[in-house]
């Protein structure tokens, strides 16, 4: 049996005598058995009690619950942070000699652990260009086991035609693994488009108030199964208490993601044009190169923007260090607007030519539009433009 299987009557069954409204936190590392006979039969599987919180506790399954229902997946597994479920939802499927397919402007993370260790471990990986997702038809060979991507990617904000690429996975019976974590469910639920699983860095729009890190997988019962019994011996677990506070983040997201949406339409319509600038980037500008697909798939253009800066880096620099309210910090999809220059900080270790091939302008300047008001958040980026 599953621990982690999406059941919604759970969450309302583990509440003390008390029958507190908010629900308790279980900070507790194990649970006891009367008797010995009842543990053997929760380590056999032939019940779903819990034993040991790094294989599940009831504050994580609420959480899994919770994100199954507006992912609608089966099952999930929760983890300590959304790296964690990037590299345990490739891991648990892929053997030596195995190949992955990915995106070329990925999550910086994500392209260490294909680019440095997957080598070492005798897989390897090929990427297309988010321009063209039907290039994956090129790409694939006898060994390929694995499509992973993420739409809109960081931070580049690029929109990867799902259902294009669904189709692709299906025909030639590929795992298909999406990073949504940029759109959230409340804007796109990956699963609807062939999506085998679907992983999350809760960290950013679940938490959206820069609390904890925390990630999960979601999927088919059989594929979380498999992800369930590496994760209950390789220990990502998710922490209880960061569990207790993402679960009580969900109840906020949807007024949250509308919000962070609306602003940041109201502040990329409103930079869009200004003489400092060579472009502004949001799915849900018309000048977007993949504004058809978005409208297709997304439900509104999400709380990221982009824009390039024609000074380029010292111009990208200038530009940050005259923020007032807005706030330099590498996170996003917090209830407070975060400025980043990429060129300087996050992808500073590459080199020109690959930061360019992964759409890294030397003056690009990533915005997570926060939930201020929106008059305050353009007025802030206008003064330092
Ligand atoms: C932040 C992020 C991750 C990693 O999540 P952590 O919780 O920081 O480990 C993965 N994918 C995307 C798209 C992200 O933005």
């Amino acid at each position: 049996m599953n621990h982690q299987e999406s059941k919604s009557i759970r969450i309302q069954t583990e509440r003390s005598q008390n029958k507190e409204h908010s629900t308790p936190l279980y900070l507790t590392s194990s649970f006891v058995f009367d008797t010995v006979e009842d543990l053997k039969a929760a380590f056999a599987e032939e019940n779903d009690a819990y034993i040991y919180s790094r294989y599940s506790n009831p504050n994580t399954n609420e959480f899994i619950d919770k994100m199954c229902s507006l992912e609608k997946t089966e099952a999930g597994f929760a983890t300590a942070s959304g790296m964690a479920s990037v590299f345990a939802s490739l891991i648990t499927f892929l053997s030596a000699g195995d190949h992955v397919i990915s995106c070329a402007s990925v999550f910086g993370a994500t392209h260490t652990i294909l680019h440095k260790y997957f080598p070492k471990w005798g897989i390897s990986y090929s990427y297309f260009d988010a321009n063209h997702p039907e290039e994956i038809e090129k790409l694939i060979k006898p060994n390929t086991k694995i499509i992973f991507l993420e739409t809109p990617t960081n931070p580049a904000i690029e929109v990867i035609d799902l259902a294009l690429v669904g189709k692709l996975a299906k025909k030639y019976n590929l795992l298909f693994i999406v990073d949504n974590c940029f759109a959230t469910p409340i804007l796109q639920r990956p699963v609807e488009y062939g999506a085998d699983l679907v992983i999350h860095s809760a960290t950013k729009y679940i938490d959206g108030q820069g609390r904890v890190l925390g990630g999960c997988m979601l999927g088919k019962k059989e594929l979380i199964h498999e992800i369930y019994l590496f994760s209950r011996v390789s220990g990502p677990a998710l922490s209880p208490f960061n569990a207790w506070v993402l679960s009580k983040s969900i109840e906020t997201l949807a007024l949250r993601v509308e919000r962070h949406c609306s602003n940041a339409l109201f502040v990329a319509e409103n930079i869009e044009g200004h003489a400092a600038l060579d472009f502004v980037r949001y799915p849900f500008l018309k000048s977007h190169p993949h504004y058809t697909i978005a409208q297709k798939q997304m439900s509104a253009g999400g709380g990221i923007i982009t824009f390039s800066l024609k000074g380029g880096y010292e111009a990208g620099k200038t530009f940050m260090n005259k923020l007032r309210m807005i706030k330099i910090s590498p996170n996003l999809g917090d209830s407070r607007t975060i400025a980043t220059h990429p060129a300087s900080s996050t992808h500073c270790k590459l080199s020109e030519e690959e930061r360019v091939k992964t759409g890294i302008t030397p003056g690009l300047i990533r915005i997570s539009v926060g939930l201020e008001n929106k008059q305050d958040i353009l007025d802030d980026i206008l003064q330092a433009l």
